[in-house]
């Protein structure tokens, strides 16, 4: 890519989350990453490039440094921090306008900085694959935190038992946010259960709101729709997917051939989330397993025991979260106690690290923190320092992409029972990395309130 001869042309809109805009180079298979600032406070949120800059290298440091070492070398791809023509970003920006959902359009694209995280687009295979003529499938999902805390701080009982994404649901409905409930439960999906992981992802599927996205060829085929009255055309991605997972010459038709499409595309992800070179197993504590407001039945909760191939990629994401071992509740006396700490010698911000750098050392005070409190200020910054990894880790999303290959040139042909019927190869990665702000914990803890006393009162009228 050179930088000093950029033409918006070679760009196109691919997506956005509520921090960044994504574009992608219609050629390579390279995406370009920028921020996005609130329309509200525009003033504010102007940075000079150096500071744009320097916010954009902090990620690539956070995602490289931090986060590749406990989710996995091979899972992590950090980008490169990049300063783009000023002009081609205002021409950029004006041409993805038109492309961007309304419900995103309350905060804009920076176009005053000239910074941006350049990426590998991992909806498109840059291997060995490209010469297959079915375009690369890619699953986007968003897992959310997958299990329930066991810490001793918690003083609501219901957090023990029902999982936070099932409990936000509640609320985003009550304010607006979402129309309909999602089935999908965290806790299903790292089960490591196979029936249940399939069951969760067919939840995701019926409601994607922005947890799952399907990309063909790079293009987004598969989302929730802005128009959140408009339920999911699950048919009409099964016909994407046709060629894909049914063998050329099958004569089944209609509303069976979806079923079995989905349920084809459906093992295919629980495979890619378990798949690990890694013989032994993770296994995870009986009392964080299960969740109540899932909606599973009973005996698949019960009868089985739960663990995860150590170092598949939700064994490492759920490592990572686990991270918040105090939960927000035992968390915020500690970061209360940073604050003072700052107040009194406000010189040791920096090699505290409360902002970074994102180095060897912060994560050295992420794994050397003292498992008991000792009253020390590297407990409690150690603490922070974890709760803030484990909340990238809650946010991340985990891509799946998908080729087909060897069926043409397939070895073993004569031995397959079904010849016709396309394999797989699949990578997986994990992008959304950015460091969570310190700042951000006060309001943490109010949300998580909010958020169990909307479910208590919603929920359970009687307690
Ligand atoms: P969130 O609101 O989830 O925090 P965000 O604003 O931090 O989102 P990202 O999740 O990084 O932004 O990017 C938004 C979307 O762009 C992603 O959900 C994904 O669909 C797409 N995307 C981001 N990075 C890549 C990449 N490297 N390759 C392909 N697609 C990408
Ligand atoms: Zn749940
Ligand atoms: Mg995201
Ligand atoms: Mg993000």
């Amino acid at each position: 890519m050179e930088l000093d001869k950029m033409d918006e042309n070679d760009w196109k809109y691919h997506g956005e989350g509520n921090k960044s805009l994504v574009v992608s180079n219609v050629q390579h298979a390279r995406v370009l990453r920028l921020l996005k600032y609130s329309t509200e406070d525009a003033e504010n949120s102007h940075k000079t490039t150096e500071q744009a800059f320097r916010h954009i290298q902090n990620i690539v440091d956070y995602s490289q440094n931090v986060m590749k070492p406990l989710l996995g070398e091979k899972f992590v791809h950090n980008g490169e921090a990049v300063k783009l023509p000023l002009d081609f970003v205002r021409q950029l920006s004006l041409k993805v306008q038109q492309e961007r959902p309304e419900s995103r359009c309350d905060k804009v694209m920076d176009t005053f900085s000239g910074c941006a995280l350049c990426l590998p687009n991992l909806t498109q295979l840059s291997c060995c694959c490209s010469r297959e003529h079915r375009p690369p499938l890619c699953i986007e999902i968003k897992p959310k935190c997958g299990f329930l805390p066991s810490s001793r701080h918690v003083t609501k009982e219901i957090k023990h038992k029902v999982c936070r994404f099932c409990m936000h649901q509640h609320f985003k409905l009550a304010h607006g946010k979402w129309k309909r409930l999602s089935r999908y439960c965290p806790l299903d999906l790292f089960s490591g259960n196979k029936q249940r992981m399939s069951l969760a992802i067919k939840h995701l599927i019926e409601e994607p709101q922005n947890n799952f996205k399907i990309f063909k060829g790079g293009e987004c085929i598969y989302s929730c729709k802005d128009d959140a009255d408009v339920l999911q055309d699950v048919d009409e991605l099964a016909q994407h997917l046709r060629p894909y997972f049914l063998p050329s010459g099958s004569l089944m038709n209609g509303h069976q051939s979806s079923k079995v499409v989905l349920n084809e595309l459906i093992q295919v992800i629980v495979s890619a989330l378990l798949s690990s070179w890694d013989p032994r197993k993770t296994h995870l504590s009986e009392g964080r397993v299960r969740c109540e407001a899932s909606l599973l039945h009973r005996d698949l909760l019960r009868n089985t025991n739960h663990c995860l191939p150590k170092d598949c990629v939700l064994d490492k994401i759920l490592g990572t979260q686990m991270l918040d071992s105090l939960d927000i509740e035992g968390l915020n006396p500690l970061f209360k106690r940073v604050e003072q700490h700052l107040q009194d010698f406000p010189k040791e911000r920096s090699s505290l690290q409360i902002d970074g750098p994102y180095s060897q050392s912060f994560l050295e005070k992420i794994q050397n923190c003292p498992t008991e409190d000792d009253g020390s200020i590297e407990y409690a910054v150690g603490k922070v320092h974890q709760y803030r990894v484990a909340m990238t880790a809650k946010d991340c999303s985990i891509m799946i992409t998908i080729a087909t290959c060897g069926e043409e040139d397939g070895l073993d042909q004569s031995l397959e029972i079904q010849p016709s019927k396309p394999h797989f190869t699949y990578s997986v990665s994990i992008l959304d990395l950015d460091p969570k702000p310190y700042e951000s914990i006060p309001h943490q803890s109010r949300l998580d309130s909010k958020i169990v006393n909307h479910y208590l009162r919603s929920t359970l009228p009687n307690n």
